[in-house]
């Protein structure tokens, strides 16, 4: 059909949607068609089964040219956070958390590197993304993810979000776990335009998820935990409302009538990713769960003003608490010190020296 000829309207809300129209590996009708029964990702679309091969562009991987149940079969948890770097300390963190040890000679590779796109590292059971910043890029990395996980026959993965945010009535350096995201409406789904119509899918998160994560917070914890809705927004200037931006129509007043009335509803952050990591996670029927550190509170300011060594300590606090959930779920002890980076030299200056000797014997 020509585009101009295409209805303009809107689908119905996903939630209203005929479930148990599939059939499982028996050939009998199932009632989840997000899931097989052995738990791996059934995926809600039935032209990729049909597909002589799935090339996962922004990730430089293929079911055609990569052995994905191989290579990612294992993996049980997926992390995902803003920047390369956030995440490939990500990997190195819970790397030592779980006690994850490298063959010798080896070392953690960002997979996805020929993308130029996102990172990828893999720590035996946790995949570690970067997703980049706001709801396009998120998204397109989530297709990708969920498709991965279906070639892999992952079971249950559960996904993360580890992010930063601003405060709502919570000082900088304190966590924030998303228990649902709202727009900068406060509406409580995706919308994304398909086939020239408006399609909307619920933002929700895994209630329990939220709750475990939480009661992981310990009484020395240099962060409050606080479980909230989270704005989710298209913008980090006129969108959360700043001042600071190129341009700005409004004032102080407006702009704290408005965070006080969103706070009203139990908005407690505000981010630009949750709502279609919840909306893409539910849809695939992944458990999700979004954790946050917020920079600064913005009923006190807009500018994010706090030196980078802190705001480096800040960001290590949603990997605390993901790692603890981790090692909880893999049934490792939770409590145990951090063990420093297993250290394969011995002494340092004798290390040296034999390389040193076997350079000059070329
Ligand atoms: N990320 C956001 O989207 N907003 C903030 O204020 C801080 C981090």
């Amino acid at each position: 059909m020509p585009c101009h000829e295409i209805e303009f309207g809107m689908f119905p809300l996903e939630e209203e949607e005929e479930e148990g129209r599939q059939l499982d590996a028996n050939g009998e009708q199932s009632t989840d068609p997000t899931r097989f029964p052995d738990g791996a990702l059934r995926l809600r679309n039935p032209h990729i089964s049909e597909m002589e091969q799935d090339i996962l562009y922004h990730l430089a991987l293929g079911s055609g040219s990569h052995d994905l149940q191989e290579m990612f079969s294992d993996v049980r948890f997926v992390c995902m956070g803003g920047t390369p770097k956030r995440m490939e300390q990500f990997a190195y963190y819970i790397m030592d958390e779980i006690g994850y040890k490298l063959p010798a000679g080896t070392t953690l590779l960002d997979i996805s590197f020929q993308s130029y796109r996102y990172s990828m590292y893999k720590v035996g059971p946790v995949l570690c993304f970067s997703h980049g910043m706001g709801i396009p890029s998120v998204g397109i990395l989530l297709h990708e993810v969920i498709k991965l996980m279906y070639h892999a026959k992952c079971r249950d993965p559960i996904f993360f979000r580890l992010g930063t945010c601003g405060g709502i009535g919570i000082e900088g350096g304190n966590l924030v776990i998303s228990e649902s995201a709202v727009d900068g409406l406060l509406q409580p789904y995706l919308e994304l335009p398909v086939l020239g119509q408006m399609q909307r899918r619920p933002a929700v998160l895994d209630r329990q998820l939220a709750h475990d994560l939480k009661n992981l917070r310990r009484e020395d914890d240099p962060f409050t935990v606080t479980v909230g809705k989270t704005m989710c927004t298209y913008d980090f200037y006129e969108g959360q409302g700043r001042l600071d931006g190129a341009f700005c129509d409004y004032t102080e007043e407006d702009k704290l009538a408005f965070l006080r009335k969103i706070h009203a509803e139990n908005v407690v952050n505000m981010e630009m990713e949750s709502l279609c990591f919840a909306a893409l996670c539910h849809h695939a029927g992944v458990r999700g769960a979004v954790v946050c550190v917020t920079l600064l509170n913005r009923l006190h300011g807009d500018q994010v003003s706090t030196p980078k060594e802190v705001l480096n300590k800040w960001q290590e606090y949603p990997q605390m608490l993901v790692a603890r959930y981790i090692k909880k779920a893999l049934g490792l002890p939770v409590a145990v010190p951090q063990r420093s980076h297993p250290q394969v030299v011995k002494c340092p200056r004798q290390a040296q020296m034999v390389r040193q000797q076997s350079a000059s014997f070329e």
